[in-house]
């Protein structure tokens, strides 16, 4: 299967509520007429983890990956800039990985190239901690996808595409727009948009500033889990988002070590 993600108006059904177990009728792959149509006209945000995965892939430090490969979109509502991958120039919309033989980076390609041409709205709430989540198809007249025959529940879609992991993470990404959204986006400094980038996007530096400054000094970091550091780099990335929601939105997901007292 080889969906992307699309730009021009979609149909968006989200009257149409799906669940896991509701059933469409779509197929993808070479033999369909519109093959990697919709890996030329996009854009395309990535998140920090798609942004991990493809920099793996690519063997890209973080600095070149985002020097090279992305651009920023700094106006957003949640005051967060987004990280978008930078398109063929000729074209503006062309996606980098695309070959006529399809994706080039499939195997780790972003999460909203997978779950295509289902959406997922996902909202978790405030008190209850719990997250209700529905799903939508979203319908393009280029893609010809839902013309082919086969069916698949959304449950089957989400594990064909192996979109679990990216769900997971790409939530603790939401859960921070939404803060951002709450508080005044005049509140985020430049200096909170820089700890922003480096820790989600730049896991080298994230991982010498926790480990090499007196980070751990200051914090009451798991230990087994600060080992993991040194070459888990997911670990790494969830510890990012629960770093900024403590020093971004003072949320308790850290604590602090009791100053040493002298005898
Ligand atoms: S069927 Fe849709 S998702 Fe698949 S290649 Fe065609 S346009 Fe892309
Ligand atoms: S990353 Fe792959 S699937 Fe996604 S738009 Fe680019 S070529 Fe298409």
């Amino acid at each position: 299967m080889e969906p992307g993600p699309k730009e021009t108006q979609p149909l968006i059904d989200t009257n149409a509520r799906l669940s896991l177990d509701d059933r469409f009728q779509f197929d993808c792959g070479p033999h369909v007429p519109c093959f990697t149509e919709c890996c030329r006209k996009l854009q395309l945000v990535l998140t920090p983890y798609d942004a991990l995965r493809l920099r793996k892939r690519l063997h890209m430090a973080s600095d070149r990956f985002l020097d090279e490969l992305t651009i920023l979109r700094r106006r957003t509502s949640h005051g967060f800039p987004e990280v978008m991958l930078r398109m063929d120039p000729d074209s503006g919309k062309r996606c980098p990985f695309v070959t006529e033989a399809g994706c080039s980076v499939y195997e780790d390609r972003p999460g909203a190239c997978r779950i295509y041409p289902i959406g997922r709205a996902s909202t978790k709430h405030p008190i209850l901690d719990t997250r209700e989540e529905f799903y939508f198809t979203v319908k393009e007249d280029h893609c010809r996808g839902f013309e082919q025959r086969r069916e698949w529940t959304v449950r089957e879609w989400i594990s064909d595409q192996g979109v679990e992991e990216y769900n997971r993470l790409n939530d603790l990404l939401m859960e921070l727009y939404v803060l951002g959204s709450r508080r005044r986006r005049a509140e985020l400094t430049p200096q909170h948009v820089q700890m922003f980038m480096m820790a989600l996007y730049n896991g080298e530096r994230f991982r010498e500033f926790v480990l090499k400054s007196g980070f751990l000094r200051r914090f009451d970091v798991d230990p087994d889990l600060v080992e993991r550091f040194d070459s888990d780099d997911i670990d790494l990335l969830e510890f990012a988002f629960q770093w900024l929601k403590f020093a971004l939105f003072q949320e308790p997901t850290l604590s602090i070590r009791e100053p040493v007292k002298n005898p």
